[in-house]
């Protein structure tokens, strides 16, 4: 059996610190449900695409050039792909720069755009090797640029 406290003083110390304790616990609750209720109440983002429940930097059931396409269609920014009607320079996607295109070809260009509606290739078209195709395997480019 737990020994009763016999000292006043120390009982009501527990008390009040069982008190403490408790409000302590009752905040978290609270703060977790309130949380919670955020979370619920909040707005799931409507794609602009696809007016699926997704943001629109997301979406895959477009492609790449689809995308683009609806991006002009809808006119949406290039860089967040919202509808708002802002200027490139002032989109605020500008800051999160590993959401931009960064390939040289567009950069080169300045075409900004978000990664997701890039249909730039990602190096120049090269032209495949004439003649078939398995006669450079094994080589080193510099071999093959050697027997040219
Ligand atoms: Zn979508
Ligand atoms: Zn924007
Ligand atoms: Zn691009």
């Amino acid at each position: 059996m737990a020994k009763r406290p016999n000292n006043a003083n120390l009982t009501e110390e527990i008390i009040s610190e069982a008190k403490r304790q408790a409000v302590a616990f009752e905040v978290q609750r609270l703060t977790a449900a309130a949380a919670r209720e955020m979370r619920r109440t909040r707005p799931i983002p409507k794609c602009q695409f696809c007016n699926e429940e997704h943001p629109t930097k997301t979406c895959e059931n477009f492609t790449a050039a689809e995308k683009k396409n609806l991006v002009i269609q809808y006119k949406l920014c290039f860089i967040c792909l919202n509808k708002h009607n802002h200027h490139p320079a002032k989109c605020r996607t500008l800051r999160h720069q590993e959401e931009l295109c960064t390939k040289k070809q567009c950069f080169n260009t300045y075409s900004l755009h978000h990664r997701t509606i890039c249909v730039e290739p990602e190096h120049p078209q090269v032209s495949p090797p004439a003649g078939n195709g398995k006669a450079g395997n094994g080589k080193s480019l510099a071999d093959r640029i050697l027997e040219m």
